[in-house]
């Protein structure tokens, strides 16, 4: 997979060629740049392209007036254009100023050549260039690195990381989806400036984390760098094996991370990077479930089921990540994940929503106000424990012989 870094050629995407070869007609010089370069050189599929440009944004413009062009963020010097369906960011060659508050750049100055362009971003597999007229402009080692596997700043990694915080994270997140290595003095970089990730805001924190969390090699990367992201996040003591053995939800993983917490602590860390609520319940439910009593029967974990709803599985999957999967723990809960396929499979009344009756029938039957739900419950009650059948007939019958006014077993518990 890395290996292109001596062609001198490359594939570009016919819409992205389209619009460099546009740009070049008119007289500017134009080339693919970034994320999309080094993907493509790796062999992975790439999903945004951007172009770079000596065209100011109104001679973009001018060169796109007969396509849809919107000038998406003129005071970055970008123009989108929607070639054949797909948006291609144009942007000017540019530079940054100096960099005052650790995260965005003072000001931003158009450049004269790409070289002036290149030498702003990140990392050097960042940093390569190419187009078809003029081939790869890669003057800081980029397809070397890219061919080496390893992450490595643009210029000096103190000076880099302390001018924008948030390139500390992106170089953590490229390693966990790369597999890349870290270059030595890079990493060095990473320590030292730990604290310019306290001014990077909580929503770009959090993105970057969660696409560190979901990547191929999660695991391994939060293994080695648990002491950065400590500065970010409490990140518990066995993280890397529970990443290991999950799947890529972004929920099982950052609950993973959390797994330390106490469900509230862990809901206050992903309040405080203003996560959305989805995710925040969802963690704080598997992590409280995790001090519940496993269910020993099918009733139990027909009520487990409709308790914790499409929750259920990730519940199973990230109580089995804290045992090796030869130890008796790990085998009860396999078990309970294969009885529960069944329990779905067959369709079991788990919850009062897929009962034979719902609340009208009842209030057609003379009941009202709490009493409704009451019998609802009393009635699933019997079903999941498999005393009365889930038929509408059967159902009715008992309200109407009233047994069902009787407190169940769970109720008197
Ligand atoms: P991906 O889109 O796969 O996450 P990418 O490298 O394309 O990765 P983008 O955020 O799309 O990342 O940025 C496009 C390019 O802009 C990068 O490849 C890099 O050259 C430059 N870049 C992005 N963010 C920064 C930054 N914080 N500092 C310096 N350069 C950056
Ligand atoms: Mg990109």
């Amino acid at each position: 997979m890395r290996s292109l870094s001596s062609k001198d050629t490359m594939l570009i995407q016919p819409p992205a060629a389209r619009a460099c070869a546009l740009l070049e007609g008119a007289g500017h010089a134009a080339f693919v740049v970034g994320g999309c370069v080094r993907d493509t050189l790796m062999g992975r599929p790439c999903h945004d392209w951007d172009v770079a440009t000596s065209a100011l944004p109104d001679e973009t413009m001018r060169v796109f007036r007969g396509c849809r062009a919107i000038a998406t963020g003129l005071r970055h010097g970008t123009v989108t254009v929607l070639l054949d369906g797909e948006p291609i960011e144009i942007t000017t060659f540019r530079t940054e100023g100096s960099y005052s508050d650790g995260r965005h750049p003072d000001g931003v100055r158009f450049a004269a050549s790409i070289e002036e362009d290149l030498s702003r971003r990140d990392f050097t597999m960042n940093a390569v260039a190419y187009s078809a007229r003029a081939g790869f402009v890669d003057p800081f080692g980029g397809r070397e690195d890219i061919a080496r596997g390893v992450i490595r700043c643009v210029g000096d990694a103190q000076t880099r990381f302390s001018e924008d915080g948030l390139r500390i994270l992106r170089a953590v997140r490229f390693a966990s989806q790369l597999g890349f290595d870290v270059g030595r003095g890079t990493e060095e970089g990473l320590y030292r400036c730990a604290g310019m990730l306290e001014r990077i805001s909580a929503e770009r924190k959090a993105s970057e984390l969660e696409k560190l969390l979901c990547a191929p090699f999660a695991a391994q990367t939060v293994g080695r760098f648990a002491p950065l992201l400590r500065t970010v996040l409490p990140v518990s003591a066995n993280a890397a094996a529970l990443l290991s053995r999950l799947p890529a939800s972004r929920t099982l993983r950052f609950a993973a991370l959390l797994s330390d917490c106490a469900p509230q602590d862990a809901q206050d860390v992903l309040r405080g990077l203003k996560t959305d609520k989805k995710l925040l319940t969802a963690v704080g439910t598997l992590l409280s479930a995790c001090a519940e009593p496993l269910p020993e029967t099918v009733p139990d974990l027909r009520r487990a089921i409709g308790r914790y709803g499409a929750l259920w599985e990730d519940v199973l999957a990230f109580r089995a990540a804290f045992f090796d999967e030869k130890s008796p723990p790990y085998r009860s809960i396999a078990a309970i994940r294969r009885e529960t396929e069944a329990v779905l499979a067959r369709n079991d009344c788990c919850t009062a929503a897929a009962l034979a009756i719902g609340g009208n029938d009842l209030r057609g039957l003379g009941l009202a106000g709490p009493e409704v739900g009451r019998t609802l419950r009393r009635l699933l009650d019997a079903v999941i424990d498999g005393r009365l059948p889930n038929e509408r007939k059967a159902l009715l019958d008992v309200v109407n012989t009233t047994s069902v006014g009787q407190p169940t077993s769970n109720e008197k518990r």
